[in-house]
């Protein structure tokens, strides 16, 4: 069974895309926790984090560059946060590996 975010990248559910290229996509997320919260998705569905493996490794550095790509592009390059959750007990609860980006408010004094 597919989950949301294949279903998302398939353009079979509407989501607001930010950004897209051949390996991941980048959308808004739908219960944002900061002015901008958006999900950086790979378009392989990674179960999660702890399943990636040695073959994911170009994949998973492109994540992070695609992070700071977008965080130009939407103007916080200098202050912003990724968060991965993984698995259940790291509060994950769409099973296809996404970066959280947050930024726009204030995280110096936040708790991780
Ligand atoms: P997780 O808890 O798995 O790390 O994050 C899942 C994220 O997906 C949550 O922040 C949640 O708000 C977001 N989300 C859940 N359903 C949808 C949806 O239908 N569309 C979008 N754009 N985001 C969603």
């Amino acid at each position: 069974m597919s989950t949301l975010f294949e279903k998302i990248i398939a353009r079979e559910i509407p989501s607001d895309v930010v950004f897209e290229d051949d390996q991941c996509i980048v959308i808004n997320d739908i219960n944002p926790v900061a002015p901008i919260h958006v999900l950086i998705i790979p378009k392989k569905p990674i179960v999660k984090l702890a399943d990636a493996e040695a073959g994911d490794q170009a994949l998973l550095g492109h994540l992070m560059l695609v992070a700071g790509e977008v965080a130009r592009q939407l103007g916080v390059a200098e202050g912003f946060r990724l968060i991965v959750n993984n698995g259940e007990g790291g509060g994950q609860t769409i099973f296809h590996l996404h970066l959280h980006l947050l930024a726009g408010r204030d995280f110096t004094e936040a708790q991780l």
